[in-house]
Parts: structure tokens; C-alpha cells; sequence
């Protein structure tokens, strides 16, 4: 099937309509009380192909927690300031245990994974936050600047709700310092990340955000963040290691580099032909959105457009 003869809204409102009727929905995630508040019924789809009109269905417009979708982001904003230094301090392997294992850090004397684990993306917002004059602000700038969206804001009650909770990750930054990754305080850095997981973002402007990685680092209004090269490794990493340990999974089923969060959400890139958001607050027992996952899937198997 060539691109030109799809009709993307078709396809998404058939995937809409098809799904829209699923009764098993997944489990809003729990442990962050705050995510508990979030209607399970929602459910939206935003694609942005690169040489095409955008096209969204349902809930696309409705603004979420993205949580880990956002590590993403911080790490597209360390390589943008810090350049190759950043794989000096955090690997690029993926693995098969859940996200938030503190054996992550041990394992590897400190140098977690890779920077989509909790400790990954820990070392990632210490660089930061050491680089960064006003982290919270700068951050906050950046992604509105990439997005070419100033609306996008961090949702402080997430911020406030996690950082009450968050015994494990607080667990795992101390485990980080104690074996020298970390620079700074652990209260810091965990405030920071906690903050970039609280951005919230409808599917209509994850998609925007994400424009850069299927436009050789350019977003939205051509403006360049990364080169090339730093776009193939940033994919290369979503494919690899952007779905928690169902990374084999996801790219079994779906065929894109892509980042999920607890939230619900998730984004997909196919380099140069159109990035895809989809948002639906049950998770799967992996943590991954149940039906966001098989909106990409069918997404993907009726247009025959995955990476593979
Ligand atoms: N803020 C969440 C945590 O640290 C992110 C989890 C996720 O979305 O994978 O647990």
C-alpha cells in the first residue's frame, strides 16, 4: 500500500470505534495517587505525518500525566548541552527488569542501563541540574521551545503526589550517590525529575514535541535541537529500551521506536514519515497502556507502515 492512497482519518476513526468498545481496560496506575484520579474511560489518538495533515480522534485534546515519556525529552536536552558526554555516565543496553529495580544501579557500578530506567533518567536530570542556572524554569523552556507550544506546563499536584510517594525512587538516588553517579543532593535531583514527570501534554501536543525525532532533529517550525546523529541514537534508544522490559513486545507487535508512560501514554516515531501519540490511562501488567498499545499495533498492520 503506498502512502498516498491512505485515508489516515479513516484508519484512526475505525481503530477509534473498533477499541472505543473494549471493556478491559488495564489498571490506572496506583502508586502515584494523583494518576488514580484519571477516568479510565479516556482514550485519544493524534497522528502528525511529516507530509500531511495532522489527524486526531477521541480524547486528543485532553492534556495527562506523560511521567517517563518525559525522559525522553531530558535526554534530548543533556545531548543537546553536554553532547557524547552523557553516555559517560549512563549505558544505552536495554533490560529485563522492571523500571524501577534498584538492582539497576548496583549491577553496573552505578552506570544504570540506560536512561529510560528510573536511575537512568536520574543521572540524566543530575547532569542537568548542574548544567542548568534555573533547571526548573530552563527545562520548562526547552520543551515549550521544541513543542513550539507555550502552554505546555508541569502539573504540580502530579509533582507533589509523586514526591510524597516516591520511597523506591528516593531508594534508588540514594543508592546512585552512594555509588558516585549523582552530584548533587538527592532531595535536588529528585525534585527535578519528579517536576519533568509531571509535564502534562495532551496526544495533539506530544506529537508536536516529538516532531524532532522524525525530522532529522528540526521541529515543528524547522528550527534545529539535535543533529542527525543524535537523532539516530535517540531512536535507536526508544526502539531498544522505550517500553520498560516489553521493549521485545512492542517492537514485535508495533515496529517503532517509541516511550510510554504511566500515565497512559505513548508516543511512536517513524523517522521521516510521522510521529503518532496515544492515551489511555489503563496499564497493562507491564506497566504500558493497554489500549494504546493496540491502537499502534492495528495502526501499523492496516497501514503496513512500521519501521520493519
Ligand atoms: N515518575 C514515575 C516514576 O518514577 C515515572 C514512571 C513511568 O512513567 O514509567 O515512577
Amino acid at each position: 500500500m503506498s502512502k498516498k492512497q491512505i485515508d489516515f482519518e479513516n484508519v484512526l476513526k475505525h481503530i477509534y470505534s473498533e477499541l472505543n468498545k473494549e471493556v478491559h481496560r488495564g489498571q490506572v496506575a496506583s502508586y502515584i495517587p494523583e494518576l488514580e484520579n484519571v477516568n479510565p474511560r479516556h482514550f485519544g489518538i493524534h497522528l502528525r505525518p511529516i507530509d500531511d495533515s495532522p489527524v486526531g480522534v477521541g480524547d486528543f485534546c485532553t492534556p495527562f500525566s506523560i511521567q517517563s515519556i518525559s525522559k525522553v525529552l531530558s535526554l534530548a536536552y543533556a545531548l543537546k548541552l553536554l553532547g557524547a558526554d552523557v553516555w559517560k555516565r549512563v549505558g544505552v543496553d536495554p533490560t529485563h527488569e522492571p523500571f524501577n529495580f534498584l538492582s539497576l544501579t548496583e549491577k553496573g557500578n552505578g552506570i544504570p542501563n540506560n536512561p529510560f530506567v528510573n536511575a537512568g533518567a536520574m543521572v540524566v536530570s543530575d547532569m542537568l541540574y548542574s548544567h542548568l542556572e534555573y533547571p526548573e524554569r530552563e527545562f520548562l523552556n526547552f520543551v515549550r521551545n521544541l513543542s513550539n507550544d507555550s502552554s505546555i506546563d508541569y502539573n504540580k499536584k502530579v509533582y507533589t503526589s509523586e514526591k510524597a510517594n516516591g520511597h523506591r525512587n528516593h531508594a534508588t538516588a540514594s543508592l546512585l550517590k552512594s555509588l558516585n553517579n549523582l552530584d548533587n543532593d538527592v532531595e535536588q535531583v529528585l525534585d527535578f525529575y519528579y517536576l519533568q514527570c509531571s509535564l502534562s501534554m495532551s496526544c495533539e501536543q506530544l506529537s508536536k514535541s516529538f516532531y524532532f525525532l522524525m525530522n532529522g532533529g528540526k521541529n515543528i517550525v524547522d528550527h534545529e535541537f539535535l543533529s542527525p546523529s543524535q537523532i539516530k541514537r535517540l531512536n535507536a534508544i526508544m526502539l531498544t529500551c522505550g517500553f520498560y522490559n516489553d521493549v521485545g513486545g512492542f517492537a514485535f507487535n508495533v515496529g517503532l521506536p517509541a516511550k510510554s508512560g504511566v500515565g497512559g501514554g505513548i508516543i511512536a516515531v517513524h523517522p521521516g514519515k510521522y510521529c503518532i501519540a496515544a492515551w489511555s490511562p489503563g496499564l497493562n501488567e507491564k506497566g504500558n497502556s493497554l489500549l494504546g498499545i493496540k491502537a499502534l499495533e492495528m495502526f501499523t498492520t492496516e497501514t503496513e507502515l512500521s519501521i520493519f
